[in-house]
């Protein structure tokens, strides 16, 4: 026999049959075993919705962009790759008298897709939003500050000039940041090292790195 590939010098003298029905069972495995790994990931965490329950912009561009990040944010909570890398992460609570700080890794997670806001407390694996964006069009010199919520406020407050002009992935990490306040995570409100490892920032940022992967339009 002689062989296509190799000439005269045919080292498997195996017939194409044998060769490709061992080819479609190794193509088999693999995609199974794809199949089951991220499927297992998958089951951990609950199918998750974000819904508008009332947004207020002063103009129609910005409330599609609006709307845009919290369909992004929709994406990225549903994302496989997102939710395993979320339950690999480690937090770190920065204030003493936290009621979170005793909850595992897993905890927080689950937390987070219970979606029960303190102002909504079903287990509706919703984020149920109140965003606002309607004061400072132009950004303040000497200030970092994009926005502002208060305790007792279920509404998410973005000024202006952050949703008009920043990265969309800039704009879905902030509102994810926000929204885990109204969760219940907290940070002290001065900069320090630790804080960046807090629930708000690192859930924060993480969904800003997935929203830049998916937002591709
Ligand atoms: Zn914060």
């Amino acid at each position: 026999m002689i062989c296509r590939r190799w000439g005269n010098v045919c080292c498997f003298n195996i017939s194409r049959e044998i060769k490709k029905a061992f080819m479609y069972n190794i193509i088999l495995v693999f995609f199974s075993l794809l199949v089951i790994s991220t499927s297992t990931y998958a089951q951990e965490l609950p199918q998750f919705n974000v819904r508008a329950v009332r947004l207020r912009a002063t103009d129609s561009r910005d409330e599609n962009r609006m709307r845009q990040a919290l369909q992004i944010f929709e994406k990225v909570m549903n994302d496989t790759a997102f939710q395993r890398k979320l339950l690999d992460t480690t937090f770190v609570f920065d204030l003493p008298d936290d009621p979170m700080r005793t909850l595992s890794p897993k905890q927080i997670c689950d937390t987070l897709f219970s979606g029960k806001e303190w102002y909504d407390t079903d287990t509706d694996h919703t984020a149920d939003i109140f965003w606002e964006c309607t004061k400072r069009r132009i950004r303040p010199p000497f200030t970092s500050t994009i926005g502002y919520g208060n305790p007792n406020d279920s509404t998410i407050n973005t000024y202006i000039f952050f949703v008009r002009n920043r990265k969309m992935q800039d704009i879905v990490g902030n509102l994810a940041h926000e929204w885990s306040h109204k969760i219940g995570f907290d940070h002290r409100p001065d900069n320090h090292p630790e804080r960046e490892r807090t629930v708000p920032y690192l859930f924060g940022n993480l969904v800003e790195k997935f929203a830049k992967k998916i937002y591709s339009w």
